[in-house]
């Protein structure tokens, strides 16, 4: 028998709304369902004092291709906000990610020969392919960027050492023998005007969305309504963690308001320091006013970022990808291949670190090869 929706969408950040506008605008009935009391998934903004908090954390939406940035802009007019955070060593302002403003200030040299040639010599002591995070770093960067810049932010982060973590990691990070401080290589970046609630809720307009539901404790009168169901939380939640529990890194943020117009001048600085408890200082709103306009407003949020030790039951931010989560992931992934009607996506359901623009690049291609 039909049931009342074409598809019930368990999550409505960015996987799920994007999922639920497609099937929409094909004239597929949708119903959207999510745990927590808001839509958008971590890229939720509250708005405080006329300033966009990014609450799960600093999100800059970027991407090469074309496609994707003009799907995306249908639903919000994007700032030119360019990310360039500044790392913060004992006190030392260095430029990320690694380009010449950084080697200038690091060996107060001026040409990129000079930084290549301070690199070479201190990369010699890898001489293999590199094992592990520090052997990666090392030959990627030198000691010295090496140890001020990476050894303790990484530790701090991941909370284990960097001789114990994946070389992959790392190879995220652009280094450039040019005076460029634009974290990314891509062609597009930018915030949405408005905040990116705004923008979600543009997605899913027309659609029905029912918040502050648990689809794992309400599966049966759930499963009723939909044919289909786009599942995009945890994998092994949804199987009640019958092959184990995959393991995340947790977030914890420490959010003030200061009477000061302008706290630290950048919208993100890194705490490379490893006795600093915190990994960055987020000030949200130089994501969104940039020159004069930063004074006009007298006051300033900002968030401590501390990484945390993750227990199920908390919200799960980084999935740690080594050897023994992907392959438990691998085994929930058969359970899910072989799960009748459903559909698993996104980060929480894939296991997987996700940007937000690739999300939508998948998303789009699957309804595109239809
Ligand atoms: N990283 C670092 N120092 C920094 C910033 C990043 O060593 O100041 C390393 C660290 O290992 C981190 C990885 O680069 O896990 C990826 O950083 P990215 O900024 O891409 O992480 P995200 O912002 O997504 O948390």
């Amino acid at each position: 028998m039909k049931k009342q929706f074409d598809y019930l969408v368990v999550g409505a950040g960015p996987f799920g709304a994007v999922f639920a506008h497609e099937a929409h605008k094909r004239g597929k009935s949708v119903l959207v369902i999510d745990r927590r009391n808001h839509i958008a998934g971590n890229m939720y903004c509250e708005s405080k004092d006329d300033i966009n908090i990014h609450v799960y954390g600093a999100h800059i939406f970027h991407t090469s291709l074309k496609h994707v940035w003009d799907y995306v802009n249908q639903f919000a007019e994007f700032n030119h906000y360019v990310n360039s955070p500044v790392a913060n060593y004992k006190g030392e302002m260095y430029n990320l990610p690694f380009n010449m403003n950084t080697f200038s200030k690091m060996w107060n040299i001026r040409t990129p020969k000079e930084a290549q040639d301070i690199i070479t010599k201190q990369r010699a002591a890898i001489t293999s392919e590199p094992k592990n995070l520090e052997e990666q770093a090392i030959s990627l960067v030198g000691t010295d960027i090496y140890e001020k810049l990476i050894k303790g932010y990484t530790e701090k982060q991941w909370g284990r050492k960097c001789t114990e973590l994946p070389a992959f990691i790392i190879k995220r990070l652009p280094v450039r023998y040019t005076y460029d401080n634009n974290y990314f290589n891509d062609r597009f970046q930018g915030i949405p005007m408005g905040g990116y609630t705004k923008m979600i809720e543009r997605m899913l307009e027309g659609i029905e969305v029912r918040l502050g539901v648990d689809f794992l404790k309400h599966r049966d009168e759930y499963e009723a309504l939909a044919d289909t169901i786009i599942y995009t939380g945890p994998i092994d939640e949804y199987f009640s963690y019958s092959e184990g529990v995959l393991e995340y890194r947790g977030l914890h943020f420490e959010t003030e308001r200061l009477e000061e117009e302008n706290h630290q001048g950048v919208a993100v600085v890194n705490y490379t320091e490893g006795k600093i408890p915190y990994t960055r200082i987020i000030e949200h709103k130089h994501f969104e006013t940039f020159g004069e306009a930063v004074d006009k407003n007298p006051c300033t949020i900002i968030s401590k970022e501390y990484s945390t030790e993750w227990k199920p039951g908390m919200e799960p931010y980084y999935p740690v990808n080594d050897e023994r989560n992907n392959s438990l992931y691998q085994q929930y992934k058969q359970l899910a291949d072989a799960e009748p009607n459903t559909l698993f996506g996104g980060r929480l359901a894939e296991y997987q670190y996700y940007d937000m623009a690739p999300i939508v690049e998948k998303v789009m291609d699957m309804f595109d090869a239809e």
